[in-house]
């Protein structure tokens, strides 16, 4: 069992519209009961949500959270990410979540940053041990790797370079997940490796958002939800049982914390937070 009590977290998206800034401020409303650990607010490679991402962040925090920007490295500068850094240290942010992000098809990769184990090293380079710094980890490895063997050699790169902790790609096969942090742990890397929780809202969503980030729906899972068709509310339901009995087990198991992608909705997180009675 893990040692400290489990965190849990949720992460938000920073929105584009009045209307997604008043549904982000529901969600979080009814979070708040929940009394997350913290809230991590993405940001849009290429520095796209720079200005939402920072405003975001503050308006949690003037709500009472604790709030962690991340910051992917891919198409930026060493000084637009200097800037950046500089920005959230003005604003006493102490806790981030390092990435390298991935332009949208189409644009370059220019910038000056390749992985996100650069932006480790910069971000230490630069602000000492000022930021606690979260990055990625991929029990079922990352769609890009060559082998598996080669996404556990850079993501030990990017431990070494200085990282805290890490926040898993969602998964539904906690196998995949306890055989990554098995394997972690051979390497001598000791830093908590918090479980991805994805809800299940959405058969179609969460097969597109799967096919891109290289997540695997197992096939029991998925020929389930392809059989409610349109009916959400067996989807939802399914969804649910499916995720509530992941964590679950994740939990008792030892897993130090969950982090719960809330895509900026609160009513999936909040029932199965409830249901594990955290
Ligand atoms: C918890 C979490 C939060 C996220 N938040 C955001 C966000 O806010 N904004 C956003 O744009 N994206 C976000 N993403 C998506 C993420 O940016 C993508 O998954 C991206 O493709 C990889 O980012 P990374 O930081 O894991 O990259 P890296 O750790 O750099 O790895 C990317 C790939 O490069 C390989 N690699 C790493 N180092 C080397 C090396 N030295 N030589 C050769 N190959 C190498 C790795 O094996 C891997 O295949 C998030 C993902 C997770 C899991």
């Amino acid at each position: 069992m893990s040692p400290t009590q489990p965190l849990y977290s949720v992460e938000f998206f920073p929105p584009k519209t009045p209307e997604g800034v008043a549904k982000l401020r529901a969600a979080r409303a009814q979070l708040k009961q929940l009394a997350p650990a913290f809230c991590s607010v993405t940001f849009g490679a290429g520095g796209s949500t720079r200005e939402g991402t920072l405003a975001t962040v503050l308006e949690i925090r003037d709500e009472g959270l604790a709030a962690a920007p991340h910051l992917s490295c891919i198409g930026g500068s060493r000084s637009s990410l200097r800037d950046v850094l500089t920005e959230y240290r003005s604003h006493g942010i102490r806790h981030l979540v390092a990435l390298r992000g991935d332009l949208p098809s189409g644009m370059a990769e220019a910038g000056e940053f390749r992985y996100a184990s650069d932006l480790v090293a910069f971000i230490r380079a630069e602000t000492g041990d000022w930021f606690e710094i979260d990055v990625a980890a991929y029990p079922e490895y990352h769609p890009q790797a060559r082998s598996p063997q080669d996404d556990l050699d850079n993501f030990e790169r990017k431990v070494r370079a200085g990282a805290d902790s890490a926040i898993t790609q969602y998964f539904y096969n906690a196998d995949a997940y306890w055989s990554f942090v098995d394997a972690c742990a051979a390497r001598g890397l000791d830093l908590p490796i918090v479980p991805g929780i994805m809800p299940i809202a959405s058969s179609s969503r969460l097969a597109r958002f799967s096919d891109a980030c290289g997540a695997e729906i197992p096939r029991w899972i998925r020929r389930k939800l392809e059989s409610y068709g349109d009916d959400s509310i067996s989807v939802r339901a399914f969804g649910l049982d499916v995720v509530t009995d992941l964590c679950a087990g994740l939990i008792e198991r030892g897993a130090p914390g969950l982090h719960f992608y809330t895509l900026n909705s609160a009513s999936l997180t909040s029932t199965i937070w409830q249901r594990l009675g955290l």
